[in-house]
């Protein structure tokens, strides 16, 4: 194997990607952290990377305290609602406690939020959203980031964490390789936050061929937020909650501030408004849930999906008369100029209009999130003043390996965060952290060498196989004894759709199914030890890859272990129809033996603390 170099970087508090939620990770970290060493390692580059890379026009989450518009209890209540019943009610109150002060920090960096002419108060999109012109957004986040870290390592991937030898179950840092020079990179750490984001391509897209990149979640969104600490031995929670979005179809433009700004609506192909006709049947499904304002997303995409599935699509947005209002027509193109370019493009490619055609809407195929509209993720401590005993063992946002902490995407049970919601988790994970790394004393954790000198060989293998299988290719680039990781990857998606409930199946699974899902996972899983990176960009695949089975294994075994379809429109447990509030309203955890390859799940109990 060509020789690499390695590069040791010490720090007190080490923030694993540099998104929203490890911006605010970084930058909360300074502040309790004065004299602290504190870096932030991403695999692209700060300044655009992550969900937020391309901008956003709204800001999904703001209480408006100073107004009193909404009071936190109110969000919980909300994402409780939108979750039927499934939330942590301590962990989403301490994010809306705080996120106002998170979003007057956005504004007074530079970024420029509308204001409504008359009140002078932020522009509503909704009753949580504020819009902004908001193209630069993450580079203005992303300044506050660089200027607290000690040190910035752009295009790093982490592909690992370290565990302390001198104790169990204790974090002591991360490696992985930068994807431009191939260093290896040794990150000793006292506490580690992991914020890498949530996992797209984990299910087949819609988008398939030269359009495979065109997803609705960031396609580099690779599920590390999952695979890092699943690896590490953490408990992860409702991994089986996938998320299924309704958008405007083949750009995945969003759909927001036209329902709710624009005031358009949907209709079925023949220009009836649809959901009404499945009311009753969602009711014998999941009870009094659909009679609940504002209606949970998943059971609006359930009534879209059966409506196709009558035969009485496309379902469209009626944007015609909106339109006509030059005002709105604004609105409606710079609403995806500011976040979704891709749509405005797709439109003008298909001769569509708004104003003259009403767009078809379709659902996407599922992502695993913790900060969208659902909430899977890793299981952790809640706030020291407001979680109940049971959920409180150690420092607030703590997994359960000790010093590792999360935010964004990556923490689970909170969903709704978005981006104002994970930057204030990031800050709530950093504070937290520097009170860990303070109560440590002198007592730090310790790297084995032998640990991460494995973990540097097993890192490149892929490029060893490559070097060595790529002889006995005679043509093309289908190796007897290496897969590529598209190849991979595309066998993961292939398997994940037809066997865990995605588009293919019309988002429906069953016990067999599953089943025979995870036998073929674990096949998956043995041939990787025989995936072949050409190079450096190739090696990322490979990794990023990994991540994602693992990821895909973890949200297999919670499917199969929550019996009872709890979420109609995200997916369908065919084999328990109905959705279970007696056995299963409940949380799901699981936790992953590495050295067995085995999964332990149990259940966790919901506790309402809000009325
Ligand atoms: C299409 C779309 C529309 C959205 N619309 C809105 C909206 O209108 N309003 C709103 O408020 N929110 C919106 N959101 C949600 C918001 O973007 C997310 O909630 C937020 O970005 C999550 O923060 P995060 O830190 O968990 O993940 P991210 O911001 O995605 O950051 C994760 C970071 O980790 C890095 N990373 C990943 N793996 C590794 C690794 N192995 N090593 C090193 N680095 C790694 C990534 O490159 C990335 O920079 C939208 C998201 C999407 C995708």
């Amino acid at each position: 194997m060509r020789h690499r170099k390695t590069v040791f970087v010490d720090s007190d508090i080490l923030v694993i990607g540099g998104g929203m939620g490890g911006c605010g990770a970084t930058y909360e970290s300074r502040y309790w952290g004065r004299d602290l060493k504190i870096v932030c390692v991403e695999k692209a580059n700060i300044e655009r990377s992550g969900a937020v890379a391309q901008g956003l026009y709204a800001i999904n989450c703001y209480m408006g305290m100073q107004w009193d518009e909404n009071q936190p209890e109110d969000h919980v209540r909300y994402a409780r609602n939108d979750l039927m019943g499934l939330v942590r009610e301590d962990l989403g109150y301490d994010i809306a406690r705080h996120v106002d002060s998170t979003v007057h920090k956005f504004e007074e960096w530079g970024l420029p939020i509308m204001r409504d002419p008359k009140t002078g108060r932020y522009q509503r999109e909704g009753k949580w959203q504020i819009m902004i012109h908001g193209e630069s957004y993450k580079p203005i986040v992303a300044e506050a980031a660089r200027k607290a870290a000690t040190e910035v390592y752009n295009r790093i991937m982490v592909t690992h964490l370290l565990m302390d030898q001198t104790r169990p179950n204790r974090v002591a840092g991360a490696v992985g390789f930068n994807v431009r020079t191939g260093d290896f990179y040794v990150f000793r750490a006292k506490a580690v936050i992991v914020a890498a984001g949530g996992a797209s391509h984990i299910f087949k897209p819609r988008a398939v061929g030269e359009g495979m990149g065109r997803t609705w979640y960031a396609p580099w969104s690779s599920a590390s937020a999952y695979a890092l600490p699943i690896l590490a031995g953490a408990k992860m929670t409702q991994m089986e909650n996938r998320i299924v979005l309704t958008r405007f179809k083949d750009g995945y433009g969003p759909v927001g501030a036209y329902f709710l700004h624009l005031k358009t609506y949907t209709q079925n192909a023949y220009g009836q408004d649809y959901e009404a006709f499945w009311r009753d049947s969602i009711e014998q499904m999941v009870g009094d849930y659909v009679n609940h304002h504002p209606v949970p997303t998943c059971l609006r995409n359930h009534a879209l999906l059966e409506e196709v599935k009558a035969g009485r699509g496309p379902i469209r947005m009626v944007t015609k008369e909106a339109f006509k209002d030059p005002h709105k027509e604004t609105i409606g193109w710079e609403n995806f100029l500011g976040m979704t370019i891709g749509q405005a493009v797709v439109w003008a490619s298909q001769n569509i209009d708004p104003k003259e055609i009403n767009p078809e809407l379709t659902t996407s195929e599922p992502y695993v999130m913790g900060s969208h509209a659902t909430c899977s993720g890793a299981w952790a401590s809640g706030p020291e003043d407001y979680a109940p005993a049971e959920y409180q063992w150690g420092y607030n946002r703590m997994m359960t390996v000790e010093g590792l902490f999360g935010a964004g995407d990556t923490i689970g049970g909170t969903a709704h965060k978005f981006s104002s919601g994970s930057f204030t988790e990031g800050r709530i994970a950093g504070k937290a952290a520097v009170k860990y790394v303070d109560d440590l004393g002198n007592q730090p954790p310790q790297v084995s060498e032998a640990e991460y000198e494995d973990l540097k060989k097993t890192v490149y293998q892929p490029m060893e196989n490559y070097a060595v299988g790529r002889n006995e290719i005679v043509a093309g680039t289908v190796s007897p004894s290496y897969l590529l990781p598209i190849h991979g990857l595309q066998r993961l998606e292939k398997i994940m759709d037809e066997y865990v409930g995605g588009i293919g199946a019309h988002y429906t699974t069953n016990e067999p199914l599953l089943t025979r899902g995870l036998e073929l996972l674990t096949m998956l899983k043995e041939d990787l030890a025989h995936i072949g990176a050409e190079d450096l960009h190739q090696l990322q695949r490979a990794w990023e890859l990994q991540h994602r089975v693992l990821a895909s294994e973890c949200v297999t075994q919670h499917t199969l272990f929550r019996q009872e379809t709890r979420w109609p429109g995200y997916y369908y447990r065919a084999d328990h129809p109905k959705l279970d509030d007696q056995d299963w309203h409940c949380f799901t955890l699981s936790r992953y033996d590495q050295d067995s390859g085995t999964w332990a799940m149990e259940k966790a109990p919901v506790y309402h603390i809000i009325d």
